[in-house]
Protein backbone atom coordinates (compact mmCIF):
# COMPACT_ATOMS: atom_id res chain seq x y z
CA UNK A 1 0.00 0.00 0.00
CA UNK A 2 1.60 3.65 -0.89
CA UNK A 3 0.52 6.75 0.43
CA UNK A 4 -0.72 9.55 -1.18
CA UNK A 5 1.99 12.27 -1.82
CA UNK A 6 1.82 16.20 -2.53
CA UNK A 7 5.07 17.38 -4.01
CA UNK A 8 6.24 21.26 -2.98
CA UNK A 9 9.46 22.02 -5.09
CA UNK A 10 10.80 25.61 -5.65
CA UNK A 11 14.15 27.54 -5.17
CA UNK A 12 16.01 28.10 -1.80
CA UNK A 13 14.29 30.09 0.28
CA UNK A 14 11.17 30.36 -1.16
CA UNK A 15 9.18 28.78 2.07
CA UNK A 16 8.94 25.07 1.12
CA UNK A 17 9.57 23.88 4.52
CA UNK A 18 7.21 25.77 6.51
CA UNK A 19 4.20 25.51 3.90
CA UNK A 20 4.79 21.90 3.35
CA UNK A 21 4.83 21.34 7.36
CA UNK A 22 1.69 23.89 7.55
CA UNK A 23 -0.21 21.71 4.78
CA UNK A 24 0.28 18.31 5.94
CA UNK A 25 -0.48 19.38 9.41
CA UNK A 26 -3.89 20.85 7.90
CA UNK A 27 -4.37 17.82 6.07
CA UNK A 28 -3.18 15.24 8.84
CA UNK A 29 -0.21 14.01 6.63
CA UNK A 30 3.44 14.05 7.46
CA UNK A 31 5.89 16.46 6.17
CA UNK A 32 9.19 14.85 4.75
CA UNK A 33 12.16 17.86 4.07
CA UNK A 34 14.31 16.06 1.67
CA UNK A 35 16.55 19.06 1.58
CA UNK A 36 17.40 17.77 5.30
CA UNK A 37 18.78 14.61 3.65
CA UNK A 38 21.62 16.55 1.45
CA UNK A 39 22.03 18.92 4.16
CA UNK A 40 22.60 15.14 6.40
CA UNK A 41 25.02 13.79 4.13
CA UNK A 42 27.01 17.06 4.22
CA UNK A 43 27.60 17.16 7.56
CA UNK A 44 28.36 13.04 7.65
CA UNK A 45 31.28 14.24 5.42
CA UNK A 46 32.13 17.33 7.23
CA UNK A 47 32.37 15.22 10.35
CA UNK A 48 34.42 12.58 8.31
CA UNK A 49 36.64 14.99 7.28
CA UNK A 50 37.41 16.21 10.83
CA UNK A 51 37.63 12.84 12.47
CA UNK A 52 40.47 11.41 9.60
CA UNK A 53 42.22 14.74 10.21
CA UNK A 54 41.85 15.68 6.98
CA UNK A 55 42.55 19.65 5.82
CA UNK A 56 39.64 21.36 4.00
CA UNK A 57 36.41 21.11 4.57
CA UNK A 58 34.88 20.27 0.96
CA UNK A 59 33.48 16.79 1.35
CA UNK A 60 32.42 16.66 -2.47
CA UNK A 61 35.84 17.50 -3.07
CA UNK A 62 37.74 15.36 -0.80
CA UNK A 63 35.86 12.35 0.19
CA UNK A 64 34.90 9.62 -2.36
CA UNK A 65 30.81 9.19 -3.61
CA UNK A 66 30.88 5.59 -2.00
CA UNK A 67 32.79 6.88 1.31
CA UNK A 68 30.05 9.76 1.90
CA UNK A 69 27.50 7.15 1.15
CA UNK A 70 28.49 4.13 3.43
CA UNK A 71 29.52 7.02 6.72
CA UNK A 72 25.71 7.98 6.43
CA UNK A 73 24.67 4.59 6.71
CA UNK A 74 26.80 3.29 8.81
CA UNK A 75 26.93 6.58 10.95
CA UNK A 76 22.92 6.27 10.79
CA UNK A 77 21.50 8.91 9.17
CA UNK A 78 17.85 8.75 9.32
CA UNK A 79 14.65 10.99 9.49
CA UNK A 80 12.73 10.26 12.82
CA UNK A 81 9.32 10.95 13.50
CA UNK A 82 8.58 14.21 15.31
CA UNK A 83 5.32 15.33 15.76
CA UNK A 84 3.48 16.39 12.28
CA UNK A 85 6.95 15.80 10.70
CA UNK A 86 10.00 13.80 10.66
CA UNK A 87 13.59 15.20 12.29
CA UNK A 88 17.05 14.39 11.15
CA UNK A 89 18.85 12.29 13.27
CA UNK A 90 22.79 11.09 13.14
CA UNK A 91 24.75 9.37 15.64
CA UNK A 92 21.15 8.40 17.38
CA UNK A 93 21.56 12.13 18.03
CA UNK A 94 19.08 15.21 16.46
CA UNK A 95 21.27 17.36 14.43
CA UNK A 96 18.45 19.78 12.89
CA UNK A 97 19.87 22.90 14.25
CA UNK A 98 23.69 21.87 12.61
CA UNK A 99 22.13 21.54 9.38
CA UNK A 100 21.48 25.20 9.47
CA UNK A 101 24.45 25.94 9.77
CA UNK A 102 26.55 28.69 7.29
CA UNK A 103 29.23 25.80 6.42
CA UNK A 104 26.56 22.80 5.64
CA UNK A 105 24.95 25.50 3.63
CA UNK A 106 27.50 26.89 1.42
CA UNK A 107 28.77 23.24 0.67
CA UNK A 108 25.38 21.30 0.71
CA UNK A 109 24.72 22.09 -3.75
CA UNK A 110 27.96 19.97 -4.33
CA UNK A 111 27.07 17.18 -2.36
CA UNK A 112 23.59 17.23 -4.16
CA UNK A 113 25.46 16.88 -6.97
CA UNK A 114 26.33 13.56 -6.67
CA UNK A 115 24.60 10.87 -8.01
CA UNK A 116 24.90 8.04 -5.49
CA UNK A 117 24.20 10.55 -3.04
CA UNK A 118 21.09 11.25 -4.68
CA UNK A 119 19.79 7.51 -5.05
CA UNK A 120 20.70 6.91 -1.39
CA UNK A 121 18.30 9.96 -0.32
CA UNK A 122 15.65 8.61 -3.54
CA UNK A 123 15.16 5.22 -2.13
CA UNK A 124 14.60 6.10 1.62
CA UNK A 125 11.98 8.80 0.51
CA UNK A 126 10.52 6.19 -1.49
CA UNK A 127 10.21 3.32 0.81
CA UNK A 128 8.67 6.00 3.43
CA UNK A 129 5.73 6.43 1.03
CA UNK A 130 6.03 2.55 0.64
CA UNK A 131 5.14 1.90 4.41
CA UNK A 132 1.63 3.50 3.41
CA UNK A 133 2.21 7.32 5.06
CA UNK A 134 0.62 9.78 3.30
CA UNK A 135 2.95 13.09 2.95
CA UNK A 136 3.84 16.44 1.74
CA UNK A 137 7.67 16.34 0.41
CA UNK A 138 9.19 19.28 -0.17
CA UNK A 139 12.99 19.62 -2.05
CA UNK A 140 13.99 20.82 -5.45
CA UNK A 141 13.32 17.45 -7.27
CA UNK A 142 10.32 15.53 -6.00
CA UNK A 143 7.40 16.59 -8.60
CA UNK A 144 10.33 15.37 -11.47
CA UNK A 145 12.39 12.32 -10.48
CA UNK A 146 11.07 11.64 -6.95
CA UNK A 147 7.84 11.16 -6.94
CA UNK A 148 6.67 12.02 -11.10
CA UNK A 149 3.43 10.33 -10.80
CA UNK A 150 2.29 12.60 -7.14
CA UNK A 151 -0.98 13.41 -6.61
CA UNK A 152 -0.30 17.10 -6.47
CA UNK A 153 3.08 19.03 -7.24
CA UNK A 154 3.44 22.55 -6.32
CA UNK A 155 6.44 24.81 -7.87
CA UNK A 156 6.85 27.56 -5.27
CA UNK A 157 8.41 30.92 -6.24
CA UNK A 158 9.10 33.72 -4.84
CA UNK A 159 11.25 37.03 -6.19
CA UNK A 160 14.96 37.10 -5.09
CA UNK A 161 14.72 40.11 -2.83
CA UNK A 162 11.37 38.67 -0.81
CA UNK A 163 13.10 35.33 -0.53
CA UNK A 164 16.24 36.89 1.05
CA UNK A 165 14.22 38.93 3.49
CA UNK A 166 13.05 36.27 4.43
CA UNK A 167 15.77 34.50 5.70
CA UNK A 168 16.96 37.37 7.20
CA UNK A 169 13.80 37.30 9.21
CA UNK A 170 13.73 34.12 10.01
CA UNK A 171 17.46 34.74 11.45
CA UNK A 172 15.41 37.45 13.88
CA UNK A 173 18.04 39.84 12.35
CA UNK A 174 16.21 43.49 11.10
CA UNK A 175 16.63 43.85 7.45
CA UNK A 176 19.67 46.30 6.38
CA UNK A 177 20.26 47.28 2.41
CA UNK A 178 23.71 45.51 2.28
CA UNK A 179 22.56 42.10 4.24
CA UNK A 180 19.96 42.06 1.93
CA UNK A 181 22.19 42.06 -1.33
CA UNK A 182 24.37 39.78 0.57
CA UNK A 183 21.97 37.51 1.39
CA UNK A 184 20.09 37.30 -2.28
CA UNK A 185 23.46 36.88 -4.13
CA UNK A 186 24.27 33.45 -1.31
CA UNK A 187 20.85 32.15 -2.74
CA UNK A 188 21.41 33.10 -6.28
CA UNK A 189 24.57 30.90 -6.38
CA UNK A 190 23.05 28.13 -4.41
CA UNK A 191 20.08 28.30 -7.29
CA UNK A 192 22.69 28.88 -10.11
CA UNK A 193 24.01 25.53 -8.85
CA UNK A 194 20.58 23.67 -8.06
CA UNK A 195 19.19 24.32 -11.77
CA UNK A 196 22.69 23.70 -13.66
CA UNK A 197 23.67 20.48 -12.24
CA UNK A 198 23.75 17.32 -14.72
CA UNK A 199 21.38 15.35 -12.18
CA UNK A 200 17.80 16.25 -11.02
CA UNK A 201 18.25 19.99 -11.84
CA UNK A 202 16.13 22.19 -10.05
CA UNK A 203 13.10 22.86 -12.74
CA UNK A 204 9.51 22.58 -11.73
CA UNK A 205 7.52 19.50 -13.68
CA UNK A 206 5.50 19.90 -16.62
CA UNK A 207 1.86 19.29 -14.51
CA UNK A 208 3.29 21.30 -11.19
CA UNK A 209 0.95 24.10 -10.09
CA UNK A 210 3.17 27.70 -9.85
CA UNK A 211 2.46 29.68 -6.81
CA UNK A 212 4.32 32.86 -6.32
CA UNK A 213 4.51 34.01 -3.05
CA UNK A 214 6.02 37.26 -3.50
CA UNK A 215 3.01 39.55 -2.43
CA UNK A 216 1.22 36.27 -0.45
CA UNK A 217 0.84 35.88 3.16
CA UNK A 218 1.57 32.85 4.51
CA UNK A 219 -1.85 31.44 5.17
CA UNK A 220 -2.84 32.27 1.89
CA UNK A 221 -0.36 30.33 0.61
CA UNK A 222 -1.08 26.96 2.53
CA UNK A 223 -4.75 27.59 2.15
CA UNK A 224 -3.92 27.79 -2.06
CA UNK A 225 -2.12 24.42 -2.05
CA UNK A 226 -4.85 22.93 0.98
CA UNK A 227 -7.82 23.63 -1.01
CA UNK A 228 -6.42 22.16 -4.22
CA UNK A 229 -5.48 19.06 -2.12
CA UNK A 230 -8.97 18.31 -0.39
CA UNK A 231 -10.81 17.28 -3.72
CA UNK A 232 -7.73 15.06 -4.43
CA UNK A 233 -7.39 13.23 -1.35
CA UNK A 234 -11.07 13.32 -1.01
CA UNK A 235 -12.10 11.46 -3.88
CA UNK A 236 -13.83 7.64 -2.68
O1 LIG B 1 15.75 22.93 0.94
P1 LIG B 1 17.14 23.18 1.49
O2 LIG B 1 17.62 24.58 1.30
O3 LIG B 1 17.31 22.70 2.88
O4 LIG B 1 18.08 22.24 0.58
C1 LIG B 1 19.47 22.26 0.74
C2 LIG B 1 20.12 21.84 -0.57
O5 LIG B 1 19.87 20.45 -0.80
C3 LIG B 1 19.66 22.56 -1.83
O6 LIG B 1 20.37 23.76 -2.05
C4 LIG B 1 19.96 21.54 -2.91
O7 LIG B 1 21.32 21.60 -3.28
C5 LIG B 1 19.77 20.22 -2.19
N1 LIG B 1 18.49 19.56 -2.48
C6 LIG B 1 18.38 18.86 -3.67
N2 LIG B 1 17.25 18.16 -3.95
C7 LIG B 1 16.23 18.14 -3.08
C8 LIG B 1 16.31 18.87 -1.87
C9 LIG B 1 17.46 19.61 -1.60
O8 LIG B 1 19.30 18.86 -4.47
N3 LIG B 1 15.15 17.41 -3.37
Amino acid sequence: MSGGVIAIDGPSASGKSSTARAVAEALGFAHLDSGSLYRGVTLVGLRELARHGMRGDDPARDLPPETLRRAAEDRGLMLQPDGAGFAAYLEGEPVDDELRSPTVTSRVSAISAIPVVREWINSRLRAMVRAGQNVVVDGRDIGTVVFPDADLKIFLTASAEARAGRRISQRGHTIEAEDLDAEAAALAARDHADSTRAVAPLRPAEDAVHLDTTTMGFAEQVRFIVERAQPIFSRP
